[in-house]
């Protein structure tokens, strides 16, 4: 991916981390996307956003 980000729809489920820890992280009441996020994992950022719960994850490939 080239980009990857969340809007504030985010009611920080988890889901997205639990499918790639490696690009998203909560960070209070919200879940980001890591500082140093691997979107090279193109699979996994677009399950993570096709299984958020509010679809808040978007990306740009
Ligand atoms: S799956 Fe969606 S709602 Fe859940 S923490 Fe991730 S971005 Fe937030």
């Amino acid at each position: 991916m080239k980009k990857v980000w969340i809007d504030d729809e985010c009611i920080a489920c988890g889901t997205c981390v639990d499918i790639c820890p490696e690009v998203f992280e909560l960070e209070g009441d919200v879940a980001t996307v890591r500082a140093d996020a691997d979107l090279s994992l193109d699979d996994r950022i677009t399950e993570a956003a096709e299984t958020c719960p509010v679809e808040a994850i978007h990306c740009e490939s």
